[in-house]
């Protein structure tokens, strides 16, 4: 059975606007990724545990934002509420100092780049790129 001849049995996704010819190139490519580990993170700043999964150390993946609690967006939804609890790290320097000290300090694994829109709905990341890519070759695990 192909990828998409499963997909047409989930319910769920009877409405899902699938592109087949791109479902297929994922199903032809599977076996080169299948033996990969799938990392996934959530958000460190929530505090949860279920019979599965449980968060872990609160320092381990933060959220760092770019703008602070500063959002010119203010959607309905958040109102910037998101950015409350991210670390600010509100130029380069700063984003480095402080990730570099929580590795050294908090067993740092990874972290979440992100911050408040401008008026067109973008985070101007471009001047942080270069401490990102200083972080990652001093700390490839990361
Ligand atoms: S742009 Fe993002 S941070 Fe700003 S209010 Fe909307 S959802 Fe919140």
């Amino acid at each position: 059975m192909t990828w998409l001849d499963a997909i047409a049995h989930i319910e769920e996704l009877e409405d899902a606007a699938l592109e087949p010819g791109l479902v297929a190139a994922f199903e032809r490519f599977a076996a080169d990724v299948a033996a990969r580990p799938i990392r996934f993170s959530t958000p460190t700043f929530k505090e949860y545990t279920s019979s599965e999964i449980k968060g872990c150390n609160k320092n381990s993946f933060p959220a760092f934002s770019i703008t602070a609690g500063a959002c010119a967006l203010m959607c309905d939804h958040c109102q910037a509420k998101i950015l409350e609890p991210m670390i600010p790290a509100t130029n380069p320097e700063m984003l480095e100092a402080k990730v570099r000290d929580l590795i050294l300090l908090q067993d740092l694994q990874g972290f979440l780049l992100s911050g408040g829109s401008n008026r067109r709905n973008e985070i101007k990341y471009e001047r942080y790129y270069p401490v990102i890519e200083r972080l990652k070759r001093d700390f490839p695990h990361l």
